[in-house]
């Protein structure tokens, strides 16, 4: 079958789709967590001394007790074999921004030749998977393939249906033998227990009698693309890199903005609530949904939750996407930039920070006390921002996400803070020391007076603030789709575990000295906005001035690429900060600089291939077959006497030439491989390559536009986007 009928059956087969029904939606009380060992199904199905005990380490994340974890186990196991699980498994989180698991059969042979099922407390709290196929960056020899898994109690297990199956899921870390971190969820338990103990030491200083627990929160919001698996199926960059590596920007894109404020497609809400009803099965909160700016790009967004365990139901999200996905026939692209020329998807990660007795520490409260215990705490943000923005970079810096920064639609590669125009006149009232000037401004003496109320910024009132204040948390904006949220908040916690510690430290000093609560925090506060404040920037963050003051005046670092920003994990200052933090040892931030950047460096070679193969494989073909057909046909009208004009054929001759051109140097430039550095071949792959890159699919899309419809073997972009 030629490319063409291919496409057009995958119309005719998507037009005369039967609909899928929708099921009459389950009741929520019914449902919700059902697929969830949570709290109280543990309490229901254990002793009461061993649910006291597991109870108590949930809540403060202690070591849990060997004791307790057989019964644990067993509990667990009757349940989930109750629930038609055969197998459990181990679920990690390595560095890809996957999500791994090992699965295991409950069965055990005994020596008689029968079977029965077992699960010891063991096997729960640990487990072995072979660590050897996982990216460790040189961590271990390849001789000492052995890595652990351990469950991570703060994050309960849960039963993952498929259709072939369900299996008993148990949230774990991924170490190696000596213990380094070589996943995800290890750095951000880490990161949060820093976190806590510098904000601890903060609130009492600040006059808090009662302090609780510090953790960080996280409400991340999901974009992605649908388009039908018929079209997906016909394109290999799809199936491959997740992206259309070829296609011309269709004639109407998005500029009507009529997606965004339109109704769901209808198709599209059966497949929404087919996603929500598995996640409320496993108990996760999905709360929002609604269409994105671009054609085919929706949103979903869960009620937030505690940082590691959002952590862990993100990655659900997009397995239950990507799966739920197939079964209505559509393919979800969780990438950043599936489709040039059309809005990319992110990723806004919402952070705050807060405990049982104080709240949320990133709202301004309305007592004095609340507010300036907010301020100091956004003061510490701010500190870190400026500080660490690099790192920050660093932890959003993929192949896929460097399509989208910077692109105007999505916030530069600069990091910024976006505070909200009141908010900002408090800090700069601080910085400048007119406070006490501004009484009517409700700001003068934080100790007595409140600050205005803020309006609660709406999250889309400055799009273009990679990390904005939105009332009460900030919203990291910069991230990628396809990542997983962890990297991002354990730089967060890890930078505001720094900036508290720093700052606990100065007032521990101060007051010493005899100097009161309220003098100390304004001085202390004035001395960061003096040092950091040039990284609060309201403006317009796309514009070019902007790029000009935020390197040039305010000496921010702009960093494109991820070429540019990975090594920023080598600085020392960064090895420093998370040495002393104790979230990553120097070892295992090196490990992690590998890692990335070998990703990095795979996924554009992977790209390169591909565009070479479709140029050669699909596109050439096309272009000659029907310069052939055109040729024959121009015959044999001239025999007839009509004469037409060849221009159209002189230009897919001279495009494909130039296309075929460049592919031949594209290959050329793959078969390079003495690079000096990790860094110098991550530039390469960066500059040279994706310039060719770029080059060629100019090319392709050129041809896209002069070769006959019937004759381009690929899906079009407006047939991805628009048919559904
Ligand atoms: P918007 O589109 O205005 O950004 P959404 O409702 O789409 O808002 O998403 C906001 C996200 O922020 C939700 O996941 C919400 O639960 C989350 N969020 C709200 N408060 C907090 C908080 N204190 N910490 C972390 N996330 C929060
Ligand atoms: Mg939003």
């Amino acid at each position: 079958m030629s490319g063409n009928a291919a496409r057009v059956k995958a119309i005719q087969q998507i037009v005369n789709r039967e609909p899928m029904t929708p099921k009459s939606p389950a009741r929520l009380e019914d449902i919700w967590a059902e697929n969830v060992f949570n709290l109280s199904k543990m309490q229901a199905s254990l002793p009461k001394s061993v649910f006291k005990s597991i109870q108590k380490t949930i809540v403060t994340g202690e070591k849990l007790d060997p004791a307790v974890a057989d019964a644990v186990a067993t509990a667990m196991r009757d349940w989930a074999m109750a629930k038609g699980a055969l197998y459990y498994a181990h679920v990690f989180y390595p560095m890809t921004n996957l999500t791994a698991e090992k699965h295991d059969g409950f069965i055990s042979v005994q020596g008689d030749g029968n079977v029965i099922s077992e699960f010891s407390g063991k096997v729960l709290v640990q487990g072995e998977p072979d660590g050897s196929s996982f990216p460790n960056g040189g961590i271990r020899d390849t001789f000492e393939a052995r890595g652990y898994t351990g469950w991570d109690v703060t994050s309960p297990a849960y039963i993952m249906e498929t259709d072939n199956g369900s299996t008993l899921c148990i949230p774990t870390v991924f170490v190696s033998w000596t213990g380094e971190a070589l996943d995800k969820k290890v750095p951000l338990l880490r990161s949060i227990a820093a976190m806590d103990k510098a904000a601890r030491k903060v609130l009492k200083l600040l006059g808090n009698t009662d302090v609780a627990h510090v953790n960080s929160s996280c409400g991340a919001e999901q974009e992605y693309f649908l388009i039908d698996a018929n079209f997906a199926s016909l394109r290999p960059d799809l199936l491959l890199a997740g992206r259309t590596l070829f296609g011309k920007a269709p004639a109407k894109g998005q500029e009507f903005d009529d997606h965004y404020f339109g109704a769901i497609p209808e198709r599209v809400q059966v497949f929404m609530q087919d996603v929500e009803e598995t996640l409320y099965k496993l108990g996760i909160p999905a709360k929002t949904r609604h269409n994105e700016v671009a054609p085919g790009q929706f949103e979903i967004a869960p009620f937030f939750e505690a940082a590691n365990v959002a952590s862990d139901h993100q990655q659900l999200i997009m397995t239950v996407l990507r799966h739920t996905a197939k079964k209505h026939g559509f393919m979800c692209l969780l990438h950043e930039k599936p489709f040039a020329g059309i809005n990319g998807s992110g990723k806004h990660v919402n952070w705050s920070v807060g405990n049982a007795t104080q709240g949320n520490l990133l709202d301004p409260g309305d007592s004095p006390h609340d507010n300036i215990q907010f301020l100091v705490f956004c003061g510490a943000v701010i500190r870190g921002v400026h500080k660490y923005g690099p790192l920050m970079r660093a932890a959003i810096a993929t192949a896929s996400n460097d399509h989208r920064l910077g692109a105007n639609e999505a916030p530069p590669a600069i990091m910024s803070v976006y505070l909200g125009t009141q908010l900002e006149e408090v800090f700069e009232q601080i910085k400048t020391g007119t406070v006490s000037e501004s009484k009517r401004k409700g700001v003068m003496d934080l100790g007595v007076d409140v600050l205005p109320t803020l309006t609660k910024d709406a999250g889309d009132r400055n799009r273009t603030s990679p990390f904005a204040f939105t009332g009460n948390r900030f919203e990291f904006r910069a991230v990628g789709s396809s990542q997983s949220v962890s990297g991002p908040l354990i730089v967060l916690n890890t930078m505001l575990a720094d900036s508290l510690e720093w700052m606990g430290n100065r007032l521990e000093t101060e007051l010493t000295q005899g100097t009161d609560l309220n003098t100390a925090i304004i001085t202390i506060l004035k001395e960061v906005m003096e040092a950091h404040g040039v990284v609060v920037f309201g403006g317009n963050g796309y514009s070019a001035e902007w790029h000009e003051m935020a390197v040039n005046e305010r000496g921010l670092a702009n960093l494109p690429t991820t070429a540019d920003a990975l090594p920023v994990l080598k600085a020392e200052y960064i090895e420093d900060l998370f040495q002393k933090t104790g979230v990553l040892t120097p070892v295992e931030l090196e490990s992690r600089f590998e890692v990335y950047a070998e990703q990095y460096i795979l996924s554009i070679e992977v790209e390169a291939k591909l565009v070479i193969n479709m140029a050669k494989t699909l596109i050439y073909p096309a272009a000659v077959e029907y310069l052939s057909k055109l040729s024959s046909t121009l015959t044999s009208l001239a025999d007839l006497g009509v004469s037409l004009d060849k221009a159209s054929a002189e230009t897919v001759a001279s495009l494909t030439n130039s296309m075929m051109a460049e592919v031949g140097k594209l290959s050329t430039a793959l078969e390079k491989h003495d690079f000096d550095s990790t860094e110098a071949k991550m530039v390469y792959c960066a500059t040279t390559l994706r310039s060719l890159m770029d080059s060629i699919r100019s090319y392709g899309d050129a041809l896209e536009g002069e070769i006959a419809d019937s004759f381009w073997p690929l899906p079009s972009y407006q047939e991805m986007l628009f048919v559904k």
